[in-house]
Parts: structure tokens; sequence; C-alpha cells
């Protein structure tokens, strides 16, 4: 499919300048994901199928070409992405969706090339020939990884198509080792009704130990989740174990709006450093 334009300001709180090059994401969470949602309002995905089976932007890279001399003097970083996956997972395949990454490094190297660095956020994983790239990309690229839970039941049902939480795991650490400035976004955090792991967030903390910069936040708009008894004590008891794991291990941590402990974790994950 062809776009008639490519970068644009996000409003998203930790927003900013985005990309998104593809039409729908082959990992089809069902928490459920806001983009399927608008995609589904706006006529631009009919099913859950539909949305599950994406469509690469085949003119990212000259709306890229085109938009960058415009905009340059604007843009100082920018996120892939925040309506669809930049290293989407194959679930079919077992490995990451070929064409996805490599128009995502294409991208990521044209912005790169220009100064301007770019923050990425992924439920699929860094494959090791992205890996080997890194060191002749944008020393202040940041490399989320998004991940809720330890749990292979929890992420098989709602994460069905992305990447097995331990490959997501071992690819952060593999472009932390790597000299990759990594982060993890873990959020919408469960309640123990969703996934009874969750009722003790420290195990799923040590598994992201190689990432520098953290995002928490409570799941929203679920009734599953609201009508458990003791969400809210639930959400404190995870912030203050976030909180205080973040202090010890020197990471720069932002709590998300509405979870407990948010007015006092509000750091720009996504800047440089
Ligand atoms: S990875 Fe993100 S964009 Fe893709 S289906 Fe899940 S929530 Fe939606």
């Amino acid at each position: 499919m062809n776009r008639k334009s490519l970068l644009y300001e996000s409003k998203v709180e930790y927003g900013g300048w985005t990309i998104n090059h593809a039409q729908g994401c082959s990992h089809g969470c069902r928490y459920p994901c806001y983009a399927m949602m608008l995609a589904q309002r706006t006529g631009r995905a009919k099913t859950y199928e539909d949305w599950c089976a994406p469509k690469l932007v085949d003119n990212a890279l000259s709306l890229l070409d085109a938009e960058i001399p415009r905009l340059r003097h604007r843009v100082e970083s920018v996120h892939l992405s925040f309506t669809t996956d930049p290293f989407m997972f194959d679930a079919g395949a077992q490995a990451p969706l070929r064409p996805m990454v490599e128009l995502t490094t294409a991208i990521i190297r044209r912005l790169n090339d220009e100064g301007i660095r770019v923050t990425t956020l992924t439920k699929g994983v860094y494959p090791d020939d992205f890996i080997e790239q890194v060191s002749s990309l944008h020393d202040q690229n940041q490399y989320g990884v998004s991940v809720v839970s330890l749990s292979e039941d929890f992420r098989e049902w709602w994460e069905p198509g992305a990447a097995p939480i331990a490959s997501r795991l071992a690819s952060a650490r593999r472009l932390a080792d790597a000299g990759g400035r990594t982060w993890a976004s873990i959020e919408p955090y469960p309640t123990p009704n969703v996934d009874p792991t969750s009722a003790d967030i420290r195990p799923l903390l040590s598994a992201l130990e190689s990432v520098r910069k953290v995002v928490f936040g409570k799941w929203n708009y679920s009734s599953l989740v609201s009508s458990f008894p003791e969400a809210n004590g639930h959400y404190e008891k995870a912030a203050v174990a976030v909180a205080a794991w973040s202090q010890e291990g020197g990471k720069i941590l932002h709590i998300k709006n509405g979870t407990p402990l948010s007015e006092a974790h509000s750091a720009d994950v996504l800047s440089a450093g």
C-alpha cells in the first residue's frame, strides 16, 4: 500500500515524531490493541484477521526522502512505532517478519544518516543481523522491548502472534551487550485474575536487568482488570517494586499517568542518554 505522508507528531504520552510504516500488526494483541480499534473505526481494517495481515507502506522511503528536507530542523528523534510494530514477528515461521525488518532497518539508517536518532519498541525480536549493525547506527538510538509477563500461557492468549517472551528478552540482552541503549515497556501490566504470575513483578524485573530505562503502566479500560477486587493494592505494590528496582539499578523510570507513583516518576524515557 502507498501513503501520502509518513512523519507525524504524536500527542500521546511520551509521544513525539513518529513513523508507522505498516497498516496492521501480525501480533494481534487482545488487550485490546487501540491501533486496531482505531483502524476498524476508520475502515482501514475490517476484521481482526485483516489487522493481523499487515500491509507495508511501499513508498515509505521515498516519502521520507521528500519529508526530511522540509522537517529536518524540527525533528530531533523519531519513534517507531505507535500503531504497528517495527520488528514484527512471523509466528508461523517463528522468525522475524523479514520485509518489515528490512524496511525498518532502512528507515533507521536513513534517519540516522541525517543525524536524527530513533527510538523503537517491539513485541518481536531484534534479529542478529540487525544487532550486528548497531555499532554503525546513531549512538543515541534507544531500542525497546515490550514485556508484561514471563508467562507463555499469558502470551499465547493475549499476544498470540508476538515473539516468545524469552526470545524478546534474549534479543534485548544481545543488543545491550552490543552497546545498544535498551529500554523496556511494562504496560499494560495485568492483574492476577488475568495472569497469576503478575502477583509478584520481581522475577520479570530481574529478567529485564540489562535495560537502562523503563516505562510502567497499569492495564486500563478492561472490565476484567477493574473487576479484580484488589486491583488498586496490586498496582501500588507493583509500582513500589518497580521504583525500588529502578533506583537500585540506576535505571530511568517513567510511570504512566493513572498508575500509582506516576507523579514521582515521570522521566522522559525516549530522550537521549
Ligand atoms: S504489538 Fe502493538 S500494534 Fe501490534 S497488535 Fe500488539 S498492541 Fe497492537
